[in-house]
């Protein structure tokens, strides 16, 4: 298995020969393709998906790092994305149409939210979030309608997962399709077509590309669903990546495997660190012994990523402040998966005189990134006396 992966990562979908025999695969940094003949347009035309037409259809540069997506996630195929919110928007639209009802686990992603909320309502398609920690919420929430469950497991700020494979088996049974925001876990920890889900979402700004130096999208599935995608919402909502983005993605992914397991190992050892002290009510980090479902984590996810979030224990929202503050080796940012550990409290998005929210007050993110482990849990020992 480890050989099949380092096979994908540097190597599968990479034709040395067409590329000047460059180690590195060059950038193809062009819009359209030119053909010799009429007859040979034609059949480019006629295969405008497969073949390097128009930059918006197929590079060949985007080609490659689709073949490694697709291969990384165990899907037949799988389209890049000028964004995770795109990739998402795409698929989700594409199976939807006016009158029909989706259930959404809640507190997902907050575009996707907004995609439902404040895009699908407009078009007459409607939807229910439910609590997904019990699979047979989603069960419940069926109506004649209902085409689409989406899911996202765990999500990225208090880390409830939902039960893929019992979630996919109701879907099933009911001719209901599934999409699964896969971010946090990336396709190395975690791989929801193996449980039975259709199609997965990443945001490939995130551990894919895993250097803070891009934002892109990843949609994958079976052949039929994504060339639906493709030939409809890809192609007319044109959210590509531009091919030095798709090129900059195929670079990160050289260290994918490398990356996701030193985070995975210092986030560990900072959340047992975090666990244990005193100004810490409360870690939310899913292999956690304390984390309310460890075993349904420890079951479908390999290992657990870098990602958590803490409960300050602050009288007040100046307390968690000065906490953040003085943090020296976490950058306060929003986003993570990139080389750099960061921090974001739920605080930044309130009013500090009235903290009101749909999370605490207290919460703050934490990412941990690839520095040593011992000097990030030094940096957060000085910080939390400040609380
Ligand atoms: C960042 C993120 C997204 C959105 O991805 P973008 O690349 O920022 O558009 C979606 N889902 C999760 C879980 C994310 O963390």
């Amino acid at each position: 298995m480890s050989d099949d992966l380092s096979f994908i990562l540097n190597h599968l979908g990479e034709d040395r020969e067409a590329g000047f025999r460059a180690v590195v695969p060059p950038v193809v940094q062009s819009g359209n393709f030119t053909y010799p003949t009429v007859e040979a347009l034609r059949n480019a035309m006629r295969n405008e998906f497969d073949v390097p037409l128009y930059t918006r259809g197929a590079n060949p540069t985007v080609a490659m790092v689709r073949k490694k997506l697709a291969a990384l996630e165990h899907a037949e195929d799988a389209l890049l994305f000028g964004s995770g919110s795109a990739a998402i928007a795409a698929g989700v639209l594409s199976f939807v149409k006016a009158g029909d009802h989706i259930v959404c686990v809640r507190k997902p992603y907050g575009w996707t939210t907004k995609l439902l909320n404040e895009l699908l309502d407009r078009f007459g398609v409607s939807h229910t979030f439910v609590d997904g920690i019990d699979a047979e919420n989603f069960r419940r929430a069926i109506t004649p309608r209902t085409r689409l469950f989406i899911l996202e497991s765990p999500n990225s700020i208090t880390f409830e997962l939902q039960d893929l494979q019992a979630v996919a088996a109701i879907a099933r049974e009911h001719g209901i399709l599934t999409l699964c925001d896969n971010s946090y876990s990336s396709p190395l920890f975690q791989n929801p077509i193996d449980l039975g889900i259709d199609l997965v979402a990443h945001s490939g700004t995130k551990y894919l590309n895993g250097h803070s130096d891009v934002v892109c999208g990843v949609l994958a599935g079976n052949r039929e669903h994504i060339h639906q995608v493709m030939a409809k919402e890809f192609m007319t909502l044109g959210a590509i990546p531009s091919p030095h983005d798709a090129w900059l993605l195929m670079r990160g992914l050289r260290t994918l495997e490398i990356r996701m397991h030193r985070s995975a190992d210092s986030a560990e050892q900072v959340a047992k660190f975090l666990e244990a002290h005193p100004k810490v009510v409360q870690v939310n980090w899913p292999f956690l012994d304390s984390f309310p479902q460890q075993a349904l984590a420890r079951r479908q996810m390999k290992r657990c990523a870098g990602l958590m979030s803490i409960r300050v224990k602050a009288a007040d929202v100046a307390g968690v402040e000065r906490f953040c503050n003085a943090l020296k080796r976490f950058l306060m940012a929003v986003s993570w998966g990139g080389y750099e550990s960061l921090l974001f409290p739920t605080a930044a998005t309130m009013d500090p005189r009235n903290p009101q929210g749909e999370l605490p007050w207290d919460l703050v993110r934490i990412y941990v990134g690839l520095e040593e482990p011992q000097l990030l849990i030094a940096d957060l020992e000085q910080a939390l006396a400040r609380v």
